[in-house]
């Protein structure tokens, strides 16, 4: 007790003085802080391309102001010769083509099959590689799309325990880069998963899926990944022989929206496919199951389609069949104006090629399909920053919002192989990519630098 009281009143003393000293204190910060913490910056754009519009406009500048403090970087003006301040850092563009950033709107960055030393089954890769080392991976992956000009992934489950949750608050409290992550926690699904279990190691379903059979199960499941940081639902629709009745497909929309939260739904069978869709599901993931009476009730309910298109090529083990209907319905999709985004799933180890290059790799199938390029680039941008939720905040080149911005030497309106040569990136305000080199020193923090924020 005795302590006690000395401990309390060297404390008072303390606050006391801390009290005295505070306005100096904090005039003294504050004079000499807002300086370091807010850098203007201004890109000279050689054209700066306009996906939504398909439009090119030549010699623009964007006007960025950077807060290093809050991680912020928004876009202030844009126009021809702006007047700018005196200690204004120029970025010269102006032999590149710049135009906000991609969206990959369906990968799983904490997931990589691999031949060794499991097969390529992911079942095994879940019993092998622990979250954290998952997690950990999940940063590779994200800082290597991210290099090739992917600002936006939707990272749609099979992330261990949320490591998903984990690497998203790490990028936007200030420790790492990456992209812009909507993740969706653990998927949800019926009994098993996308498993085939036995059942001596039942259990194995967890941490990659949630089982939830019941009306009570699916609410608990949906409310425990949002409390763990999820920001889109994901739910396997059809995975087992048991698939969602269109109630409970309904049941997923109302508890989600009744949080904010969107739902996206993977579908692997027709009939599984057709319940998704009459339940008024965000997006419908994997292209195998649609057909053309499928795409006519997307279009009419305006539901996204993230078809997860993997093309035919040497590392893929796509067959001509296969191939032959991806394209034919891609470009049905296309035709009856279903609203479309670039999805990849490109969750595997390929050797001699990066996450970033594995990704762009699946443009193939969009050229294949006969798709112009000016709406792959809109397909790559617009649409993925709509599905994402993000189109008001951030994605196109507008005044107000967070500066994302890639260049390329080459017009990708006239040829879509041009992002193949993306050698500059700016992730909110700050270079990520310059000159085809990554220098990511200043997105590096040894604490969170924008704000502890466990939302
Ligand atoms: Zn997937």
């Amino acid at each position: 007790m005795r302590t006690y009281c000395l401990r309390t009143i060297a404390t008072t003393l303390l606050l006391l003085s801390a009290i005295v000293f505070l306005p100096a204190t904090v005039n003294a910060q504050a004079a000499g802080k807002a300086s370091d913490d807010i850098q203007m910056v201004l890109v000279q754009a050689g054209h700066l391309v306009d996906p939504a519009s398909g439009t090119a406009t030549p010699d623009q500048e964007i006007l960025i102001e950077r807060n290093n403090r809050t991680g912020r970087g928004i876009i202030q003006a844009i126009g021809e010769n702006l007047e700018v301040p005196a200690d204004t850092e120029i970025i010269d563009l102006s032999g590149h083509y710049v135009t906000g950033g991609l969206v990959d709107a369906h990968d799983h960055l904490g997931l990589t099959y691999k031949e060794d030393p499991e097969s390529n089954k992911y079942y095994f890769t879940t019993l092998m590689d622990s979250t954290p080392i998952r997690a950990i991976q999940s940063f590779s992956t994200g800082f290597q799309k991210l290099a090739s000009g992917f600002t936006i992934v939707r990272d749609l489950g099979n992330n261990g325990l949320y490591a998903d949750t984990a690497l998203r608050r790490a990028i936007e409290q200030g420790w790492v880069p990456g992209p812009t992550m909507i993740n969706s926690g653990i998927i949800i699904g019926a009994f098993g998963g996308q498993f085939s279990e036995i059942p001596e190691r039942e259990e194995t379903v967890y941490p990659e899926y949630l089982n939830a059979d019941t009306d009570d199960e699916i609410v608990k499941a949906i409310r425990r990944n949002i409390h763990y940081g999820a920001r889109v639902i994901k739910v396997c629709v059809d995975c087992q022989a048991y698939p969602y009745t269109v109630d409970q497909l309904k049941l997923f929309v109302s508890e989600a929206a009744n949080a904010g939260r969107k739902v996206s739904g993977h579908v692997q069978t027709p009939e599984g496919a057709r319940r998704a869709a009459e339940a008024g599901l965000w997006s419908l993931d994997h292209d195998r199951a649609m057909d053309p009476e499928l795409h006519a009730i997307m279009a009419k309910k305006g539901i996204w389609r993230a078809g997860t298109e993997t093309p035919k090529a040497a590392w893929s083990r796509v067959s001509d069949e296969e191939w032959e209907r991806r394209i034919a319905m891609l470009r049905d999709a296309y035709d009856q104006g279903v609203k479309l985004v670039f999805s990849t799933d490109a969750d595997y180890f390929i050797r001699g090629m990066d996450r970033g290059e594995l990704t762009l790799e699946f443009v193939k199938t969009w050229k294949a399909a006969g798709i112009p390029h000016a709406d792959i680039l809109k397909i790559m941008t617009t649409h993925g920053y709509e599905i994402s939720e993000l189109e008001n905040e951030r994605g196109p080149i507008k005044e107000g919002f967070m500066a994302d911005l890639i260049a390329m030497p080459e017009n990708p309106l006239e040829n879509i192989d041009a992002l193949h040569g993306i050698d500059f990136v700016m992730k909110d305000g700050l270079v990520f990519k310059r000159d085809g080199v990554v220098a990511p020193m200043d997105f590096f923090h040894n604490g969170p630098a924008y704000g502890w924020d466990k939302k």
